[in-house]
């Protein structure tokens, strides 16, 4: 998370995927670069009295193709630079999904888990108070990402309004039901990538039920173990940022998911479970057929992906592999279905939300899930078309697939200046 190279490293995806392709240096250069970063401090009133500063950022990386979209990360370990390739990515990813929009990111420097639920409203609404210029409908859309959830933006956007004067719940995804939100929202990133495993099962040679191991059980962990479970799958393995645990036959996914939400910890439910306590390292290593970073950045790297044991790893998180890291899990054999697409099911989702609040018009649950289905199979094919008649990885093709979409409307912008 504090690596300074990180933009550089994502970068390496995109003049790989360039090579493949004719593609014009003007455009290289236009996505080489972040377009606008803008770095506040959040001055907040602390419960005690006392009164507290946090760093926070805004990105606009790049809006070619709509207004900027992306989430905002609550965590102490942010930077700009990780601001920035979380940015990036989010450019690719909405061009990979075809959804009309471009790459933003925020981050609060700020451990959310000391503050009070005030101090957390004071802190969310103060966001929205220094970057409500930079925010907007059509312009840049926020939604949840790491240690930030529905409250959070149900605060955010009203404080948007009250700043504008009016309802404007298109300004930010991931709302609470009762302000906007939409249904389906709350499991998206996991639905979508889940759907993606299941409709390329036969060209991944997952055949049957299939065990999991997850690391990682917040949002995205979650929901992804209780989807694996209901379809008759393992769930072998878990994680949170205190500790793993390994059972052979599956772990009980319901008690696992009502202990995490009464506070406890993965390792804490071990007994209960019936499940061993495991390293951090040795969840990566599990035998089993799926893998899924659920976490953070530099997870997989080439210090542990020789271990891996996974027919498959599927990137819930954003950028769990590093590049090191591909070009072994590759040799392997392993294939790594690529963040920009395998976690793209929550900004496609927020992407359904913001078109709700637009038309004033709701859809139902069902209607949710079938176009988030369709839209997952019909990239994820068109991905797995492309690896498959240029012989590359599924990174790279989901990088070509974006590219094209993205050089295509950055020439359609014209040439001048
Ligand atoms: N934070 C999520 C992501 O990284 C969702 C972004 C959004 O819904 O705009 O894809």
């Amino acid at each position: 998370m504090t690596d300074d190279n990180l933009l550089d490293r994502a970068l390496v995806r995109l003049e790989d995927a360039a090579s493949h392709l004719k593609i014009d240096q003007d455009v290289l250069e236009k996505l080489k670069y972040p377009r606008e970063t803008t770095k506040m401090r959040l001055l907040i009133r602390m419960d005690d009295g006392s009164r507290k500063s946090f760093l926070a950022w805004r990105c606009r990386y790049d809006d070619t193709r709509g207004p900027t979209k992306g989430g905002i990360r609550f965590h102490p370990d942010s930077t700009i630079e990780e601001v920035e390739t979380l940015a990036f990515w989010m450019t690719f990813k909405c061009a990979v999904m075809n959804l009309p929009y471009g790459g933003g990111k925020g981050a609060v420097r700020v451990d959310p888990r000391t503050l009070s639920k005030s101090e957390l409203e004071r802190l969310s609404r103060a966001y929205i108070q220094a970057f409500a210029n930079i925010v907007g409908p059509n312009r840049d859309i926020p939604a949840p990402d790491v240690y930030t959830n529905a409250m959070i933006m149900g605060w955010m956007a009203d404080e948007y309004s009250q700043i504008k004067g009016e309802v404007s719940p298109a300004v930010i995804t991931g709302k609470p039901i009762a302000l906007g939100g939409s249904l389906g929202r709350n499991d998206a990133t996991a639905r979508g990538g889940y759907y993606l495993v299941r409709h390329l099962a036969g060209e991944l040679g997952l055949s049957g039920s299939r065990s999991v191991a997850i690391q990682g059980f917040g949002n995205a962990g979650q929901y992804f173990a209780q989807l694996a479970a209901a379809d008759g799958n393992k769930v072998v393995a878990v994680s949170d940022s205190n500790g793993a645990i390994f059972k052979a036959d599956g772990l009980d996914v319901d008690k696992l998911i009502a202990g995490k939400t009464s506070g406890k910890r993965v390792a804490d439910l071990a007994g209960e479970l019936g499940a061993q306590v495991i390293s951090a390292d040795a969840l990566l290593a599990v035998e089993c057929d799926v893998l899924v970073p659920a976490a953070l950045e530099d997870m997989i790297t080439p210090d542990n992906a020789g271990t891996i044991k996974a027919k498959v790893i599927l990137e819930l998180a954003n950028g769990p592999v590093t590049p090191d890291a591909d070009t072994i899990l590759a040799e392997r054999g392993i294939v790594v279905l690529p963040d920009i697409l395998a976690n793209a099911g929550g900004v496609t989702v927020s992407y359904f939300e913001w078109v709700q609040n637009r038309q004033g018009y709701y859809w139902d649950l069902e209607e949710i899930h079938a176009r988030l289905l369709k839209m997952m199979e019909r990239e994820g094919r068109a991905v797995w078309d492309i690896s498959r008649d240029r012989g590359v990885s599924m990174r790279t093709a989901a990088y070509i697939h974006a590219l094209g979409r993205l050089s295509t409307a950055i020439e359609a912008h014209g040439t001048q200046p």
